[in-house]
């Protein structure tokens, strides 16, 4: 998979962002991180084929199967990524604060063979469906592409009704107080260097 796109929107000596990094074999790892920019939302990056396919969810995952959160498709991110956590500065591509919320490994519900190319298969047939194992999401997810969509890239993200599903979920409940009022500080910060510069 190619990186280019992730590293033609980045410029490294400003931001402290990861450009590589190779996976661990045997396991494929996930990684959700709150992300504070000029919009909250939170990235959703699943470990396959060497690097994380990400989606954007602006309002957070959800463990109620009756959420059906709209994730975006957005550039492939380097496994490293996974790590990373803390300010990209003002002026800079997703400037704000980055958080890691949850992380994990995860299998697919379906998978008996090559993990890899069974997943891209998946991803590209527009219906994944995997099993979570991280701190806060557990269980069964299916990632559906939106078919006859406004935009190409939209997808469903959904808890499937198993022991891990409740009735009520928000995701901000589960962010602690001190990373919301960064990301509050870091955001109208940015606001006020964004006014100087124009
Ligand atoms: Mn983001």
């Amino acid at each position: 998979m190619s990186l280019a796109k992730y590293r033609q929107k980045r410029d490294f000596k400003e931001t402290t962002e990861p450009q590589a990094g190779k996976p661990e074999k045997g396991k494929h790892i996930f990684v959700v991180q709150r992300h504070h920019a000029s919009r909250l939302h939170y990235d959703f990056r699943l470990e396959v084929d060497g690097v994380l396919k990400s989606w954007a969810v602006p309002k957070g995952p959800s463990m109620n199967p009756a959420d059906k959160r709209l994730a975006m498709e957005v550039e492939d991110h380097p496994y490293d990524y996974k790590d990373f956590e803390g300010t990209i500065p003002a002026g800079n591509y997703g400037a704000g604060t980055v958080y890691i919320w949850d992380k994990g490994t995860f299998e697919l519900l379906r998978g008996d063979g090559d993990f890899d190319k069974e997943a891209l298969k998946e991803i590209k047939d527009g219906d994944l469906k995997i099993v979570m194992k991280g701190k806060k999401l557990k269980g069964e997810f299916a990632l559906v592409k939106m078919k006859g969509g406004r935009e190409a890239n939209a997808w469903l993200l959904i808890k499937h009704k198993d022991k891990y599903a409740v009735d009520e979920y928000d995701s901000e409940d589960y962010t602690p107080e001190r990373v919301k009022a960064q990301g509050l500080k870091n955001k109208a910060a940015s606001k006020a260097a964004k006014k100087k510069s124009s």
